[in-house]
């Protein structure tokens, strides 16, 4: 039997339709407009296109958003400078900076110069240190849209054992602080991890991020599983794959997150959601 395909753009597109524009129309009979500020540096084409799809889904919305342009030379101090004036900005309700960056800009020093309230990626101490003590906060976009589209495909964390591979500070580890949050038994996955394949064996949930194209396939998905991949890689002959090898993967998962169109939109709807978040919370 094949599974379940958990379509994010759809998801983001119904959620966008039933929940964040009614939203964004509360707010703006009171005279709000929630504005995102997308801070690009150089020439990267993934990036731009990220960049592009964000300013889609924000117009859809009916918030502002912008991206403001900078050379691969900008200086550390002037990114610092920009950030400082959008922290004093009212009207400014969300900043990200599009990573990666270049070399010479300290990622760190740049997250920590965001104002908490107006880190709409939640990225900042400050918020990655409430979604690990389970407060409410702005929680990082990826990690919040991959729980989402979990939850939506009818999958419930309570008690289920999810297996995450890949601990980066962006998705691995938030993601599974969250799916942990919602009372799911947690495994975490590294390349250091002894037996990769007899803890994917054990879940329930699988959610891969692990940055290398079809690296995990439907031999070692147990039957039954929910597959979340994270992935996203340009194959040689032309378009795009994931993490995991979909075709052998589809056959075994209950339910699986196709590349594109899976984690991607929901990405970007976590983004826009925590724009308005921002901007209901600045009341
Ligand atoms: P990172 O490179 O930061 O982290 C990769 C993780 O995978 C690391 O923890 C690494 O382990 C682990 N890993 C690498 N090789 C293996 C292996 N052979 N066995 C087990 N674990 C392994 O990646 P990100 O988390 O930033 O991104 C992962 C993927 O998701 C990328 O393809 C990225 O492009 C994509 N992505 C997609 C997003 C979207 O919105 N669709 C958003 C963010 C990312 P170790 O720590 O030991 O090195």
């Amino acid at each position: 039997m094949s599974a379940h395909i958990i379509s994010g753009k759809d998801i983001a597109e119904n959620l966008l339709d039933n929940e964040l524009s009614p939203r964004v129309e509360a707010l703006k009979a009171k005279g709000i407009t929630p504005k995102l500020i997308v801070i690009l540096i150089g020439d990267h084409a993934a990036s731009a296109s990220y960049v592009r799809q964000k300013e889609k889904f924000a117009e859809r919305a009916g918030i502002k958003a912008e991206t403001w342009r900078y050379e691969d030379d900008v200086t550390e101090t002037k990114i610092l400078d920009e950030i400082e004036a959008i922290n004093q900005d009212e009207s400014i309700h969300g900043v990200i900076v599009q990573l990666p960056m270049p070399k010479h800009i300290s990622i760190e020093k740049i997250l920590r110069a965001i104002k908490p309230e107006k880190d709409v990626d939640g990225f900042t101490p400050e918020n990655v240190g409430q979604l690990f003590l389970g407060e409410p906060t702005l929680e990082c976009c990826t990690p919040k849209g991959i729980i989402r589209m979990i939850e939506a495909s009818g999958e419930d964390f309570n008690g289920k054992h999810v297996v995450v591979v890949g601990r980066s500070n962006i998705v691995g580890k938030p993601v599974a602080i969250l799916a942990l949050n919602k009372n799911a038994t947690v495994t975490i996955c590294h390349s250091r991890t002894k037996d990769l394949d007899a803890q994917i064996a054990q879940a329930d949930i699988l959610i891969v991020a692990v940055g290398r194209p079809e690296m995990i396939n439907g031999a070692q998905i147990p039957e039954g599983c929910t597959v979340i991949d994270v992935g996203i890689h340009r194959k040689e002959g032309g378009g795009l794959c994931g993490d995991v090898h979909f075709d052998s993967a589809v056959k075994k998962a209950r339910a699986i997150s196709p590349v594109p169109g899976g984690v991607g939109p929901m990405t970007v709807f976590s983004l826009i959601e925590n724009t308005i978040e921002a901007a209901e919370k600045s009341l």
